[in-house]
């Protein structure tokens, strides 16, 4: 068996000990104050990582795709306009649901590997003098494209235009990995999950609502029943859930904000740029190109790399995990095929990357591509050594 290789898809992520050994717990009773005390410190610790000081945190026993329709039902009414742009295989599921739930989705076109576009999205909102769009919809970091967003300057575009509509951002792929900014970004609902940057077994979708997010939240009319936060809220603030919650998930999430607490959230977003960075050099040093159409879109969690034509990514995937043992994340929607991906967030070190590379290495070679077995590895150990932060040994090469 090959259970003590990690994975290298871009959630669910690697378990650190630690947090293996916090979901393994007895029955906890959850109307009992030991289970207030687990869940209520969560709520702040939570505001600490999205960067937040008001925003309502909800913790569902659900994934991140349940933080979507969370987000959308509790805010949003039927017909209501929703402006997105569709450029990778999360944001379409994202409007898709949108359109399943009877909301007038207003979608802006992008070449996957392109980000959101603040331009398109500042001529759509001002051109909106009637204020039809009640929320735009961005998706920080695609995971099938390995593609960051400017969520700032979406937020730019919406002041610019002087416009109310809600700004909801998916930030499952991003948030506890890479820096995110609730609060001065001015985000309104921000979604996330347990299985990516907090290194959890998925069953936690994670929401945050800002307040002007949980007014809308008292007149939203789509209907809403299990995921109600108006429900949630209520048994939250007595320390409690309108149902029975993932005990043992809750306990581990109060584990994983501890570890990400203790390594310091600078240092976090930090250690995935310098891990991203080292996959990046060993990519080219392969001579193959990021799907990610320039530099300043590279995500830090996931690199979504391009293969050359005549190869299949499913292929690449499908060998690594054969042969190897290991799982890359196969390419997703318009991009199947043409890429894989390497995820690279939650718990990875410098050590754990190197072997991820040299096994996407190792099966390029078998497949015939042209690559040099060790060139990519030797590409990020140089960035590796280089910038591990100790000082250098004097006389060393
Ligand atoms: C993983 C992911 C999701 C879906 O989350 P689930 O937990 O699988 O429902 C949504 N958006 C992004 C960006 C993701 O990476």
């Amino acid at each position: 068996m090959f259970t003590q290789n990690p994975v290298f898809i871009p959630g669910p992520t690697n378990i650190p000990e630690r947090l293996r050994r916090a979901v393994d717990l007895p029955t906890i009773d959850h109307r009992s104050s030991a289970f207030a005390e687990m869940l209520l410190p969560l709520f702040d610790g939570i505001r600490e990582i999205v960067k937040s000081r008001d925003a309502q945190i909800m913790i569902f026993p659900a994934t991140g795709s349940a933080g979507w329709e969370a987000v959308i039902t509790n805010t949003l009414s039927p017909g209501d306009r929703i402006l997105a742009a569709r450029h990778g295989m999360f944001s379409q599921r994202w409007i898709e649901m949108c359109r399943r739930h009877g909301l007038d989705c207003r979608v802006i076109e992008r070449p996957w590997g392109e980000g959101a576009p603040a331009g398109a999205f500042a001529a759509e909102l001002s051109a909106d003098t009637d204020h039809e769009i009640k929320a735009v919809l961005v998706t920080h970091n695609e995971t099938a494209t390995g593609v960051r967003s400017d969520v700032a300057a979406i937020r730019q575009a919406l002041d610019a235009a002087g416009h109310p509509a809600l700004l909801m951002v998916d930030g499952v792929s991003s948030i506890a990995s890479m820096d995110f900014r609730m609060e001065e970004w001015g985000v309104d609902c921000a979604v996330t999950g347990s299985q990516k940057g907090f290194m959890l077994p998925a069953g936690l979708a994670i929401t945050a609502l800002s307040p002007k997010a949980m007014a809308a939240t008292e007149t939203a009319g789509l209907k809403r029943a299990y995921l109600d936060i108006r429900d949630m809220a209520q048994a939250n603030a007595k320390g409690g859930y309108p149902y029975t919650p993932p005990v043992a998930l809750i306990a581990a999430l109060g584990e994983s904000l501890e570890m990400l607490r203790a390594e310091g959230l600078d240092n976090v977003f930090a250690r995935h740029h310098r891990i991203a960075q080292g996959v990046r050099d060993a990519i080219s040093a392969w001579g193959l190109k990021l799907c990610a159409a320039s530099p300043e879109l590279y995500s830090d969690t996931v690199s979504a790399v391009v293969v050359p034509p005549g190869f299949d990514g499913q292929e690449i995937v499908q060998r690594a995990a054969e042969v190897y043992g290991v799982a890359f994340g196969a390419g997703l929607g318009d991009v199947a095929g043409q890429v894989f991906r390497i995820g690279h967030l939650g718990m990875m070190t410098d050590v754990m990357a190197l072997s991820g590379i040299a096994t996407a290495e190792m099966v390029m070679a078998d497949m015939g591509v042209q690559i040099r077995l060790g060139s990519g590895v030797a590409a990020a150990q140089e960035y590796y050594r280089s910038t591990t932060g100790a000082p250098a040994v004097a006389g060393a090469a």
